[in-house]
């Protein structure tokens, strides 16, 4: 193997890879250096998003769905399937074989895009060389024209709360369940806690989510937050808002955990707990001496709006820089980059990336709040439109949620999309395209969608914004 390298990524996570291979196929000399360790020791590209994150959480949320259907709904389709038995070990199974193969597909594209895949630990130097270590614990020194941080980042924890691997675990641990908790809790309400806290509740745990905030889903357009809490709640999702944790102790039996809300001192007794209260960049080992790039309070690597660190040719993208941690915009970032370092014009536009929450009802929103529309002054108009109205959705047995539209009241501007109800992850890419555009709601009014589909929701919401729905009452 040359030493000397046109780019070296470090880090093979959904903002790494890609941009070793966008590079690749620009025709550079790429080699991207991952240091990633699975639970049986294993090494794997992907990061946590293929490994540990997006790929298993979905691939668990779609069995436990399947579970929750199969003993709620199906008797309502007129199938009759007796009683439902769960085999976990089954379940996870078919998780690890996804993960195995997605993973193992990312050399199969570094292999087509000429990347040089480096198992083991990537360490910046100054003046963009690279100290690598390979899992047999040879160093080398490699150097580069460019180098691309893509480290990510790790769950947080909580000095309360410490993880014990056991009983109070991240994640990752919550992902690996062998076993069905009778009780669980949860520390966060977040994309995570409730993510999560909806695979065990539909597996048959007796679920408990404390949140510190008062408020449900901040983030979110509170329409959503409010549809989606009450949705929650009724499938038996026990989330205590305003909730403080003083202290969680593990033993045999459990874990206990004392916390004080509104009403007092609380205790919650518990057989496993999740801590998700959110993910810190991770940039441990990763800088050497001098190598003049830094980290801001928060540990974030410092960039500009294009990745690029105050370091000549170091640039930074995914988790481990400022934005929302999630994969796609990692994804985004990191093909900015190579194209950009390809002498190539190329931007990421940050007012279009999308939200996603695969719970049942799934969540997903682009562009600004209501909340936040509010905020900034602008006037505006709102289109809304109820699932329960949709032939598509009445079809699937799945009418709770609805569409809501947000729009400029003077030039039609299309300024944010939110949707709760079937498949609005999937909805939610014609809008990310009508924002990208910049479209109007004229725009999505006049374009035609399929019946029945889901889609038609996000039509008549855009009418609705001009009360010209009809399939629903206009307002
Ligand atoms: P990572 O995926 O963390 O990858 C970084 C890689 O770099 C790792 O493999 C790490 O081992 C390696 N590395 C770090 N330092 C070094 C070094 N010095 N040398 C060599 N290798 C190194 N996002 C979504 O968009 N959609 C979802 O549905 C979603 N679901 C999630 C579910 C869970 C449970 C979790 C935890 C996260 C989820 N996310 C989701 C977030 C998503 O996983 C992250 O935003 C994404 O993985 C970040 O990508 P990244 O490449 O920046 O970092
Ligand atoms: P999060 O930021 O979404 O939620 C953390 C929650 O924990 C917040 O509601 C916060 O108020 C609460 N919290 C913080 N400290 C607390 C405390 N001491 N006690 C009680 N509550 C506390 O973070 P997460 O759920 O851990 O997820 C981490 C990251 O992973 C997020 O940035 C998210 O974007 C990403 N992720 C994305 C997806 C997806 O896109 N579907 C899925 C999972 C994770």
């Amino acid at each position: 193997m040359s030493d000397t390298f046109d780019v070296i990524v470090i880090g093979g996570g959904p903002a790494g890879y890609p941009a070793a291979i966008r590079a690749g196929q620009l025709g550079l000399k790429v080699a991207c250096i991952d240091g990633w360790k699975n639970y049986d020791g294993s090494y794997a590209f992907g990061g946590t998003c293929l490994n540990a994150g997006c790929i298993p959480s979905k691939a668990l949320l779609e069995s436990s769905e399947l579970v929750h259907r199969a003993e709620a709904e199906f008797a309502t389709h007129g199938i009759k399937v007796g009683s439902v038995t769960v085999d976990i070990a089954a379940m996870q199974k078919r998780k690890a074989g996804i993960v195995k193969g997605m993973t193992q597909g990312i050399l199969g594209l570094f292999k087509a895009a000429k990347v040089t895949a480096l198992t083991g630990h990537g360490r910046l130097l100054a003046d963009r060389r690279v100290e690598y270590t390979a899992v047999d614990g040879t160093v080398k020194t490699l150097s580069a024209t460019h180098v691309v941080l893509a480290s990510g980042s790790e769950p947080a924890a909580l000095p309360s709360a410490p993880f014990d691997g056991v009983h109070i675990v991240d994640s990752w641990g919550a992902l690996e369940f062998a076993a069905v908790p009778k009780r669980l809790g949860v520390i966060g309400a977040g994309v995570i806690g409730v993510e999560l806290g909806s695979v065990w509740r539909r597996l048959g745990s007796e679920v408990t989510i404390l949140e510190a905030m008062d408020t449900f889903l901040p983030m979110a357009d509170q329409a959503l937050a409010k549809e989606a809490l009450k949705n929650f709640n009724k499938q038996g999702l026990n989330i205590r808002l305003g909730a403080k944790v003083s202290s969680a102790e593990a033993s045999k039996s459990g874990v206990t955990v004392l916390y004080h809300d509104a009403a007092g001192e609380q205790t919650l007794e518990v057989d496993r707990l999740v801590v998700a209260i959110g993910r810190r960049p991770y940039t441990k080992d990763l800088l050497g001496d001098g190598t003049g790039v830094s980290l801001d309070a928060r540990g974030f690597i410092v960039v500009d709006e294009h990745c690029h660190t105050p370091v000549e040719n170091v640039w930074a993208v995914g988790d481990c820089v400022r934005g929302p941690m999630l994969a796609h915009k990692g994804k985004e970032e990191g093909v900015m980059v190579a194209e950009r370092i390809a002498g190539h014009h190329a931007e990421v536009n940050y007012r279009a990336i999308p939200s996603v929450i695969y719970t049942a009802p799934e969540i997903a929103w682009v562009g600004q709040t209501e909340e936040e529309v509010k905020k900034s002054g602008r006037a505006y108009k709102v289109g809304s439109f109820p699932f329960l109205a949709s032939g598509r959705a009445r079809a699937m047995e799945s009418t709770a949620g609805f569409c809501k539209v947000i729009a400029a009241t003077d030039d039609d501007e299309l300024l944010g999309v939110h949707v709760i109800g079937p498949m609005a992850g999937e909805l939610i890419g014609e809008a990310c395209l009508a924002l990208e555009y910049s479209a109007s709601t004229e725009d999505l009014q006049l374009t035609m969608h399929a019946h029945p589909t889901l889609s038609e929701a996000l039509h008549e919401a855009a009418l609705a914004a001009d009360k010209k729905a009809i399939d629903f009452p206009n307002r």
